[in-house]
């Protein structure tokens, strides 16, 4: 008898290899082939325009239409040369997924090709079907998306790609970039004037970011051979192999070589795009894996890990593998996180989370470290919010998970000056000879670090010059958390600013007003570092101590965004009104009840048409078996038990999934989003899926192998 997970495995087994030639030995040589990039724009356009776009992008200006043509049809040629026959406005709705309409450069009425500086600016995508959380049917039915030239334009999938923002007819934002871009602006402008505090040269700060993507791969027949895969993006069911993660090999292991070409592929495929991949790995669960891309300003960073995540997934079908970015694709084995490594970076090239050598920028270094802290401590629950979703819910704060409790680790050598700072006034180097200084007076020592001070269990680490976000998902836009970020450290930099200006007007010393005010910072805000390991039950209870909070889920979570104190800061930096973050938040809500309705759903499903009757199968064979045993006056009391057993766990799934469904149903009919999302967490997934899940996973266990219809866990995972 041959299953669909026989033959899945049987097809495994066949693949081949796919081999993989990059265009170039050199990578130089066809990195950012595809891209416009600005030296593209310098061949093509006049200087004159040139210029004008540089400016825009520069410093965040409006282009004109005349411009505008100009460009579009420098675009266009080019486009076409590389052969392109259509262009889309590229852009990252609330879906989570990036969103494309294709246009034809054709022009029936004028025979020719043609790109209209308007259609580079400004596109009315049909957008009923987007999420707009009740934005347009209240306001206006239309979205527009308009182009930002920040983000350079590029080919993808033989279509010329154009990154824009997506916003209402009233000009809501109804994707993840808008926002990001007006919270990045924000922290420009307070992080440039503490900066001027210091140095009168700085005009601008940017911030980058770096994401390290962990994703999963498996054999594609596999993945279509489980509907929970297919339809939820994570196994519902599966019993744990014998051979997980314990022994911790795959970490250091050579990555397989299959998956080695795949990797190959789409980082050529990336390289083309100007996604500056650079590093690759296995990670510790088996088929774990992350690739990591330098890192770039936000705003393009952004772009290009929504657009790596595409690129994965064509490339992983080219060689007959399914890349999953779910965060917790697996039970038992780790999940996987996307690390925002996030840094400022004034124009004058300086990485404001640098320690350095010189005095001065010490005390900065010290003013946007102590700042951040500052800003995580107090704006806790909405960065927890910031990353909450159904999928990450699995991953933070379930069973065998880290806690979602946000904490800060900086390390024991920048504790102690921290601690220092704290207690005296000091800062504490050191270098062996244990030498303390004064701060307030001209020269503030060095702080050397040691950099493989990690610790790998803390959601946002600082790590020797800049912070690491881990606690993000690795399916998440990182849009959403680095917007949080952004607009909460801006805040924590603007009040920073406002009381050392009224200190120095009252005739304080700059150095010893911005020292005292960080000491105050330090001291009110010291419950959210912690240093010890993240996912011991130890941490928990600890931060209960503490106050600090540990929203296990994403019902609860997300109106942390609702608060008069958040919609207040929102509003105040002009990164979203009440009504956008409204919106947002049925979004996301709805987003959730629906990941949880398929999971339910999936669940049931398997259970009933797949489950159920495989161990239906294996039921009757033990009573025949039993039977026979017994016309002979052999001894069948084992195979009883195994009956017993089976039969059990068959009964249990069975009132399980019916009493599961009987209760979706009462869930359902509650009105309110929230209450519904809340009764959905814990009615059906904290109540059912645990249960149910176990009875189907001791099926596995039980049944002939030969009868179980899904592949397995070891099957998935350890193909080669
Ligand atoms: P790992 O955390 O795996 O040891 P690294 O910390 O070296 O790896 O780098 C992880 C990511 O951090 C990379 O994408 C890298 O480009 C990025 N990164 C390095 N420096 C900065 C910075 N100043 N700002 C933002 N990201 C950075
Ligand atoms: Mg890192």
């Amino acid at each position: 008898m041959s299953n669909q997970r026989q033959r899945a495995l049987e097809a495994a087994l066949r693949r081949t290899t796919e081999r993989v030639f990059p265009p170039s030995e050199k990578i130089s040589d066809y990195f950012g082939q595809d891209v416009f990039s600005l030296d593209q724009m310098k061949t093509s356009l006049s200087p004159d325009t040139y210029k004008k776009v540089q400016h825009a992008i520069a410093k965040g200006k409006k282009i004109d239409v005349e411009t505008a043509n100009e460009i579009a049809s420098a675009v266009k040629i080019w486009a076409m040369s590389k052969g392109c026959t259509h262009y889309t406005h590229w852009f990252q709705p609330l879906t989570g997924t990036t969103a494309e309409k294709h246009d034809s450069f054709f022009d029936a009425s004028k025979g020719l090709e043609v790109l209209k500086g308007s259609a580079l600016i400004q596109q009315e995508p049909d957008a009923s079907s987007f999420p707009n959380g009740g934005i347009r049917s209240t306001f206006e039915a239309r979205g527009y998306t308009a182009w930002d030239p920040s983000s350079p334009i590029f080919i993808w999938a033989r279509t010329l790609c154009i990154p824009t923002v997506f916003v209402s007819y009233t000009g809501e934002a109804l994707d993840y970039k808008a926002p990001l871009l007006k919270a990045v602006e924000a922290v420009d402008k307070a992080a440039t004037k503490v900066c001027q505090l210091f140095d009168r040269n700085v005009n601008k700060v940017n911030a980058s970011l770096g994401c390290e993507q962990e994703y999963f791969v498996v054999d594609k027949a596999a993945f279509n051979a489980r509907p929970d895969l297919i339809m939820s993006g994570r196994t519902v069911f599966g019993y744990n192999p014998a051979r997980g993660q314990q022994l911790d090999d795959h970490y250091f292991g050579s990555i397989p070589s299959r998956v080695y070409n795949y990797m190959k592929d789409f980082e050529i495929e990336a390289l083309k795009l100007g996604i500056p991949v650079m590093t690759r790995h296995n990670e510790v669960a088996p088929s774990q894996f992350e690739v990591a891309p330098l890192f770039e300003d936000i705003n393009v960073a952004t772009d290009h890990n929504s657009l790596l995540m595409d690129v994965m997934k064509r490339v992983a079908d080219r060689h007959e593998m399914k890349v999953i970015f779910h965060e917790k694709p697996f039970a038992g084995l780790n999940g996987s996180g996307k690390h925002n490594n996030w840094s400022l970076i004034t124009n004058t090239g300086v990485n404001l989370f640098q320690p350095s050598s010189s005095a001065r920028e010490n005390l900065q270094f010290l003013a946007f470290f102590v700042s951040t802290i500052r800003a995580i401590y107090k704006n806790a629950d909405l960065l927890r919010a910031s990353i909450a979703s159904a999928g990450n819910d699995h991953r933070l704060g379930a069973n065998e998970a880290p806690p979602a409790i946000m904490s800060v680790f900086i390390g024991s050598e920048l504790t102690a000056v921290l601690d220092e700072l704290e207690s005296s006034g000091n800062i504490k180097v050191d270098k062996g000879d244990n030498m303390y200084m004064k701060l307030g007076i001209d020269k503030i020592p060095e702080i050397i670090l040691d950099n493989t001070d990690r610790n790998r269990t803390s959601p946002f680490a600082f790590t020797g010059n800049k912070f690491e976000f881990r606690a993000v998902g690795s399916d998440q836009n990182t849009a959403g958390p680095m917007t949080v970020l952004n607009l909460i450290v801006a805040e924590q930099l603007r009040d920073l600013h406002s009381k050392v200006t009224q200190a120095m007007e009252a005739g304080e010393d700059k150095k010893v007003a911005i020292a005292k005010v960080l000491k105050q910072y330090i001291a009110e805000s010291k419950d959210i570092r912690f240093e010890g390991d993240g996912y011991s039950d130890e941490w928990v209870q600890e931060a209960e101590k503490r106050g600090l909070s540990n929203v296990k889920n994403t019902a609860r979570a997300l109106g942390a965004f609702l608060t008069k104190d958040s919609v207040n800061l929102f509003e105040k930096f002009g990164v979203m009104s009440e009504v956008e973050l409204e919106a947002r938040n049925e979004i996301r809500l709805e987003n959730y009840l629906m990941k949880l309705q398929i999971e339910a759903r999936v669940m049931g499903e398997m259970a009933l048409n797949q489950i159920i009757p495989a161990a239906t199968g294996y039921q009757n064979k033990l009573i025949q078996n039993a039977k026979g045993l017994k016309e002979l006056g052999l001894d069948n009391s084992h195979v009883l038990d195994s009956l017993s057993r089976v039969s059990g766990h068959i009964a249990a799934l069975s009132a399980d999934v019916a009493a599961m469904i009987e209760e979706r149903k009462q869930v359902n009919k509650i009105e309110d989003t929230e209450e519904r999302a809340i009764a959905y967490c814990d009615r059906i997934k904290e109540a059912f899926f645990d249960k149910i899940r176990y009875s189907a996973d001791q099926l596995e266990l039980n049944i002939d192998d030969e009868d179980w219809p899904l592949p397995k866990y070891r099957e998935m995972l350890f193909l080669r």
